[in-house]
């Protein structure tokens, strides 16, 4: 293949080379468990603190409300589980969106089989939770409410610090999944009411297997890695210290540069929008047009199956993703379309493109070339859509 593009940043992203040059070290110079008293092991301590207070820095936490985990999903089962555990005497009411990632989502149903009841508020039809909704949901036994800071998919920015203020007003805690939005957009945990919340290396130009939970001062939520005393007793295992490394300067990389990086992406975004909309009939774009995260667009084009989309759009070198599962070997359409109010056979036509500040404008223009002749060329095979034209056109 002569051509990459790569196009799908909300899945996972390339490491940044500065992030792992810091690293480097950790695997092998500086190989303590920082946990060790001799004086070797200092570095890797001391490694691990600064990273815990580049993260703190990011969302306005104290460094001791930082806890490192092994990724998004964890600190997401985290949350759910451990908040459920700690507060079921209280009430095993738990308030969700109905957009979340699966981590949440899943965990959810999980407690579901466990003795919990869970409300899926739903969203309007740009993705934003319904906040009457949510309001309404609230009962005396509410322990919980767990709604995203930006959706994975569509990109949507949720409301957070709307969501934080009815959660305090009800006494009830307020845990986000802000992996697509920790250091990509603006998130301060005190101005937010927010007590807990989930964050991921990879998905901001750090490694893979490392992530982050904020767990606000006062929460009781107790381990749910079980094992050594690790991170104040709350999640055992010993330090992936090189990950830690990562995760902490690719946050404080990403803060750094997210003025001029969100003004590069919308740039970017929005002639990609302009365009695919202006071009190609029969499509719509999927998520808010405003507060959506910068370097996300998700299209739904009819007569179209993303599948076959992705695999056209990868022999021109371009990496995409569609919301359809049939990877996950469901024909589901994405649940998240489905929640936005789109017709099954619209939303199996979805494709996200994800971009970073290393996307050029020429990429752009060559992804929506090659796109317009891919799905001219899907649509020229559908008997569907000759059917809608004979009766259109
Ligand atoms: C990627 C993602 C996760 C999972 O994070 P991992 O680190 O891959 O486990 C959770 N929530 C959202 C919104 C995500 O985009």
């Amino acid at each position: 293949m002569s051509k990459l593009i790569y196009l799908d940043n909300a899945a996972t992203t390339q490491v940044y080379p500065e992030v792992l040059d810091a690293m480097l070290p950790y695997f092998t110079e500086h190989y303590g468990n920082p946990a060790a008293i001799y004086s070797f092991a200092g570095e890797s301590e001391r490694a691990v603190a600064k990273a815990r207070k580049q993260i703190a820095d990011v969302i306005g936490a104290k460094t001791e409300e930082i806890y490192f985990t092994g990724g998004g999903s964890e600190s997401d089962n985290w949350a759910l589980k451990a908040t459920a555990e700690a507060y079921s005497s209280k009430g095993k009411h738990i308030i969700t969106s109905a957009i979340e990632h699966h981590a949440i989502l899943h965990t959810a149903q999980w407690l579901e089989l466990h003795g919990f009841e869970v409300t899926y508020v739903g969203v309007d039809e740009n993705g934003k939770i319904k906040l009457d909704e949510l309001e309404a949901a609230i009962r005396p036994d509410t322990i919980l409410i767990s709604v995203m800071a930006a959706n994975n998919e569509i990109g949507t920015i949720e409301p957070l610090k709307e969501i934080g203020a009815i959660a305090k007003k009800h006494g009830v805690l307020f845990h986000t999944d802000a992996v697509q939005a920790f250091a990509h957009v603006p998130i301060n945990v005190d101005e937010m009411n927010i007590d807990m919340l989930s964050a991921s290396g990879h998905k901001i130009n750090g490694p893979k297997g490392i992530g982050v939970m904020y767990i606000r001062k006062g929460v009781k939520i107790r381990s749910f890695i079980h094992g050594g005393a690790q991170e104040r007793q709350r999640r055992a295992g010993t330090h992936n210290v090189p990950g830690i490394v990562g995760i902490g300067k690719a946050a404080e990389l990403a803060v750094a540069n997210m003025e001029k990086n969100t003004e590069y992406e919308v740039k970017l975004r929005d002639h990609l929008i302009e365009r695919v909309l202006a071009e190609i009939p029969y499509t719509r774009l999927n998520g808010d047009r405003t507060d959506r995260l910068p370097n996300n667009a998700n299209f739904c084009f009819r007569f179209i199956e993303g599948e076959s989309m992705l695999i056209l759009l990868d022999q021109a070198g371009i990496c995409g993703s569609s919301g359809s599962a049939c990877t996950s070997g469901s024909l589901d359409p994405s649940h998240v379309l489905l929640a936005i109010g789109l017709p099954h056979e619209i939303a199996h036509g979805s494709l996200r493109l994800t971009l970073s500040e290393k996307t050029t404008m020429e990429d752009i223009d060559y992804t929506v070339d090659k796109l317009k002749a891919i799905i001219e060329r899907l649509r020229s095979m559908s008997p569907l859509y000759e059917d809608f034209v004979r009766k259109n056109g």
